[in-house]
């Protein structure tokens, strides 16, 4: 196997990052472009053995840096933003071929916020701090103490920004890191580890490990010198790493699923939350916050329904390379095969396909609105993560809050009204790790983000990250001449 493949013009190393050197496994499993089908090159498969090397790495390297001062961390941090967006055409454009994502949003919005990740979490590491405190004269002094070797395991639907929001909080909190990509999207992960270690980040303190979760995953989320484990990805998968967690009871960070509602009031501003329903199709429909349930008042359904036609005929798909495209393909043939299951089964019980229903070329799945589907129904239970939406009416705010909380996740709603006592109301009721009240994906890194129910365990963001990535310490000092003669 070569060590290096070529992707748009850029050196993509295919080997592990392991303590500091490129690491080979003897199989490899092949990595291809969901814009065309084309075999992009064939990645390390790592399994057990690179797993236990990688945490090793992590652990030997942990203790300086768990010692290295607050602010020469930072300063790495700031360096490894520095690298990103020195870099940032190349990881625009390698990440597009790897999971087709628009290059267009690449370049715009997600690569600069993987460079803000950084920066954001050096920052606040500096400003890091609990105050002292009495009790009965003696003095409580509250620590956040680095926790050891973090496991970090990432999808492929956002790949260099989801694993930055966990690496980057890790590494600020003197943490040492062995993140695992997913194997449809690996490459940008292992750019990630050039530009680290060209800012001159120590060896060891962030190994990068590819291949399939069923064969490397255990062995990095059972291994008792592993402190914290992070996790985005689904709820089946959450399940397993929880049941190999529980032999160290290793904490766990969980970032799952979603089949979040879109509320329409008949007082809302229409065009905004037809806007709002059709910006669900971003990233062909496969967000974990994606609102798939569009829940619209009766009395401006058929309106609702009218102009959302309209608007979605307006969206164009195709090449995610190309800056006109609004919806690319998705990710691989074997999640093209799984929306389609959902949507013929949806169609067979008695859904109408408003819009879409089907495929389209290559990877391609036609934007779709299904309605006249059950409460009760799959297609309304399960997350499709695919350009899907279904669409329900409701006669009053109570159905409303009812449908809309009848759902086994709780990681995102968004509401469409323009009476903010009502928002208030609504917004008070909804079960919502986020929600977004007639806006939608405002995310800052000050706030908590995370799922309730199945969604989630924790939340990550400012303050909630360094809870999660340190190990909270209280020392309390006798005061002076204390119990002393
Ligand atoms: P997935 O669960 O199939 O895979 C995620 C990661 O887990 C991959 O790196 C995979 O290799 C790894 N993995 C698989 N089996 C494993 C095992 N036994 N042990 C350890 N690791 C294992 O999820 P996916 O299909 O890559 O991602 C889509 C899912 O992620 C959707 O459900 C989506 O909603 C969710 N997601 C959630 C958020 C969030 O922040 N809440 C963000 C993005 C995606």
């Amino acid at each position: 196997m070569p060590d290096k493949i070529v992707v748009a013009g850029v050196s993509v190393d295919t080997r592990h990052w392991i303590g500091g050197r490129r690491v080979a496994s003897g199989d490899t499993f092949t990595d291809a472009s969901p814009i065309d089908g084309s075999v992009l090159g064939e990645i390390a498969r790592g399994g057990p053995a690179e797993a236990q090397a990688a945490v090793v790495a992590a652990r030997d390297a942990f203790p300086a840096w768990a010692a290295t001062p607050r602010a020469e961390r930072a300063r790495l941090l700031h360096a490894i933003a520095d690298g990103v967006e020195k870099r940032l055409e190349e990881l625009a454009i390698v990440e597009t071929n790897d999971n087709g994502a628009l290059l267009r949003s690449h370049r715009r919005g997600v690569m600069p916020r993987v460079a803000h990740n950084f920066r954001f979490f050096a920052d606040w590491l500096l400003k890091l701090d609990h105050e002292d405190f009495e009790t009965r004269g003696h003095t409580n002094h509250v620590s956040w103490d680095p926790a050891g070797p973090c496991v970090l395991i990432t999808p492929w639907n956002a790949p260099l920004m989801l694993a930055t929001w966990k690496v980057a909080p890790a590494l600020a909190a003197g943490n040492t890191v062995v993140l695992k990509p997913a194997e449809w999207s690996p490459l940008t992960a292992s750019l990630l580890a050039d530009i680290a270690a060209e800012a001159g980040l120590p060896a060891g303190v962030l190994n990068v490990v590819q291949g399939y979760g069923a064969e490397i995953g255990d062995a990095l989320t059972s291994h008792p010198d592993v402190r914290r484990i992070s996790f985005t990805g689904s709820v089946p998968t959450a399940r397993r790493i929880a049941a190999s967690a529980a032999a160290n009871l290793t904490p766990l960070s969980l970032e799952l699923g979603g089949k979040s509602p879109l509320l329409v009031f008949a007082d809302a501003d229409l065009d905004l939350a037809v806007d709002l329903a059709v910006e669900q199709y971003d990233n062909a429909g496969q967000v974990c916050l994606a609102a798939t349930r569009i829940l619209v008042e009766e009395t401006v359904a058929a309106e609702f329904t009218r102009r959302f036609l309209e608007k979605a005929a307006t969206l164009t798909q195709g090449d995610p390379r190309d800056e006109a495209s609004d919806i690319g393909p998705n990710i691989h043939p074997r999640q093209l095969e799984k929306i389609d299951g959902f949507v013929q089964r949806a169609i067979a019980a008695g859904a109408r396909a408003i819009v879409g229903g089907h495929r389209g070329d290559g990877q391609y799945y036609a934007p779709t609105l299904l309605a006249d589907v059950a409460q009760d129904s799959e297609i309304v239970q399960e997350e499709v993560f695919g350009p899907v939406l279904t669409l329900q009416t409701f006669a009053d705010e109570d159905e409303a809050v009812r449908l809309a909380n009848d759902t086994r996740f709780g990681l995102a709603a968004t509401v469409a009204t323009g009476d903010t006592r009502r928002a208030e109301r609504v917004t008070a009721q909804l079960v919502a790790g986020t929600v977004w009240v007639n806006c939608f994906f405002v995310r800052d890194l000050l706030a908590p983000f995370g799922g309730s129910r199945q969604s989630g365990v924790g939340r990550e963001g400012g303050t909630w990250s360094f809870d999660f990535y340190c190990d909270l310490k209280n020392t309390v000092t006798a005061p002076k001449g204390w119990n002393q003669d």
